[in-house]
């Protein structure tokens, strides 16, 4: 996969006047309304994002030609379309210094490399079954935090995400396991277990 995934330099970002693309310029510009290429409907002008450029020198301002919703289905359907794919998205999610900043996501020492090859492991024992829950893990984007959608989970919970102490189960179990141990999770699922017997 051709992905550089090392530290980047970046240009500063623009910060965007009309965070929700209700930019009057687009009026101005291109009208009202705006009829989407892809699924055919015309929609307020304000649902079609900048598309601008640089050309000659010369700063151009274009439109899309499809609609915001159509663009994020498209880009939902391009990192569902294997599991390899969208653990890609997902390796890039905890690797963004953002992610460690804001959400206070442990650091990252595993490489792509590393993390790729512990999950076409793991693929080759368990296919997308979660070796916790033995339920079969799913791979979709843009249906909000699908339970079954498969997650990383540090083994170790006081440990980063190091060659060794990863391991893929489902969205859900993760979130249930949070900073427990293994043999933790399964003492307190007994125990609701044993106590709920008639749900
Ligand atoms: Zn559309």
């Amino acid at each position: 996969m051709n992905v550089n995934l090392g530290p980047k330099k970046r240009k500063a970002r623009t910060i965007h006047r009309y965070p929700n693309g209700n930019d009057p310029k687009k009026r101005e510009l291109f009208g009202d309304n705006k009829i989407c290429s892809k699924c055919k409907l015309t929609k307020d002008i304000f649902n079609f994002h900048w598309k601008s450029d640089y050309y000659k020198g010369k700063r151009r301002h274009r439109i899309q030609a499809e609609c915001g919703e159509c663009r994020e289905k498209q880009r939902h359907a391009k990192y569902s379309a294997t599991p390899e794919i969208f653990l890609l998205r997902a390796y890039q999610m905890i690797k963004q210094e953002s992610a460690r900043l804001v959400r206070k996501r442990r650091p990252v020492t595993i490489t792509f490399f590393e993390f790729m090859e512990t999950w076409a492991a793991q693929k080759k024992k368990y296919g997308l079954i979660c070796p916790i829950s033995n339920q079969e893990m799913t791979y979709q984007q843009g249906l909000g935090n699908l339970e079954t959608n498969i997650s990383i989970d540090r083994i170790d919970s006081k440990k980063d995400y190091d060659l060794g102490n990863i391991q893929f189960i489902c969205r859900r179990v993760n979130t249930m396991k949070h900073n427990a141990t293994l043999e933790d999770l399964v003492c307190w699922s007994r125990a609701i277990v044993v106590n709920h017997d008639d749900v």
